[in-house]
């Protein structure tokens, strides 16, 4: 049967030997836990030209988060596991760098269709300390209504520990490509409310595993929604100039959602669940919302958030430092603290 690599049944040892020997390597810094960002695509270019386009801007605006907030960022554009292909990619990318880095505490996974549109916004880390992975989604979907939809898989954090290498070993055997993903699929179909008919997703695949199996994992899961850590694009995209005239940025939920995912695009591909021309320019809006917030500390603002171009906000001064002060996301983090 399918596996995702040698058992490995006592990484928390492991990993806390290693961490003993390599004090240049801690886990934690100033008492905040090292955060990588992990995201990536396919690694031939995309079906549709402008997809490309969009994954560099998906890019540069998560780069722009994590410097701003100093979490480590990788970015991966190969199959590590070929059976493991598609959306299933994230599995085998995962436990690998868990074990190549050791000193990192969380793995954040997220969609190259996520955006991030609150660039004060950090995730409240202390909260999860007594758990293992955090995901966005509804415990009564989950558990009452057995939707597919309950939780989502495009922006969730997995610690680095034994718990999280024994969920994708049991949360993987569903994901061979070819007739063994297939079959998993007509099971989750049958099973989960709301799934049309088509082969096992990781999403799927982890609700049911998590319905299935609650005793062995649900203590260690947290199921989020007090912010937006996954934002469905269609009911956001809409609303970012009220938003800017009602709120701010650091609110991270419906005021100021802090994901924008744009769940069903397929900007990439060559089809998806939406028109193609709709999906692009949503896009461009959250691209150019969350630019909006990175561009203030540079006195510019983009002149719409349809347009790439830019215009000034402010005047150019002998006394710019004034203007670092008031304007810099980290500056004003370190001020709240
Ligand atoms: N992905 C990847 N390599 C692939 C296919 C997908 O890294 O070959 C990543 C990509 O970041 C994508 C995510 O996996 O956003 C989820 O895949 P899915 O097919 O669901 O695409 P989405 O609709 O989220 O773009
Ligand atoms: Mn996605």
């Amino acid at each position: 049967t399918f596996s995702i690599g040698p058992r490995i049944s006592n990484w928390d040892q492991q990993r806390r030997h290693w961490l003993k020997l390599h004090p240049e390597y801690p886990n934690y810094i100033n008492g905040k836990p090292r955060i990588l960002l992990l995201s990536g695509s396919p690694p031939n270019p995309c079906d549709n030209p402008i997809g490309d386009h969009y994954l560099l801007k998906s890019i540069k605006n998560k780069i722009d988060y994590c410097r701003l907030h100093g979490i480590e960022i990788l970015y991966n554009m190969a199959h590590l596991d070929k059976e493991l292909s598609g959306y299933w990619a994230k599995l085998p990318l995962i436990r690998r760098l868990m074990l190549s880095h050791p000193e990192i505490e969380w793995i954040w996974w997220m969609d190259s269709d996520a955006l991030f549109t609150d660039m004060v916004f950090e995730i409240p880390v202390k909260k999860y300390e007594a758990y293992n992975m955090v995901i966005h989604g509804y415990p009564d979907l989950l558990f009452d209504k057995k939707s597919w939809i309950a939780l989502n898989t495009g922006s969730v954090l997995f610690r680095n520990c034994q718990w999280t290498l024994d969920l994708l070993d049991a949360w993987a055997p569903m994901g061979p490509r070819g007739p063994i993903r297939d079959e998993a699929g007509r099971v989750l179909t049958a099973f989960l409310s709301g799934r049309p008919s088509f082969e096992a997703d990781d999403q799927s695949a982890l609700i049911y595993l998590l319905i299935t199996q609650k005793d062995i994992w649900m203590n260690k899961v947290f199921v989020e929604n007090s912010y937006y850590l996954h934002g469905f694009w269609t009911g956001l995209v809409d609303k970012y100039e009220e938003m800017v005239k009602k709120y701010h940025p650091g609110l991270g939920d419906e005021r100021w959602p802090f994901v924008t995912h744009f769940v069903g695009c397929k900007p990439c591909g060559s089809y998806g669940d939406y028109p193609v021309e709709k999906c692009l320019k949503s896009m461009e809006r959250a691209f150019n919302f969350a630019d909006n917030q990175v561009l203030t500390l540079y006195g510019f603002r983009h002149r719409g958030l349809l347009s790439p171009n830019i215009k000034r906000t402010r005047n150019d001064t002998t006394t710019p430092l004034e203007y670092v002060n008031q304007f810099d996301i980290q500056r004003t983090l370190h001020v709240k603290l």
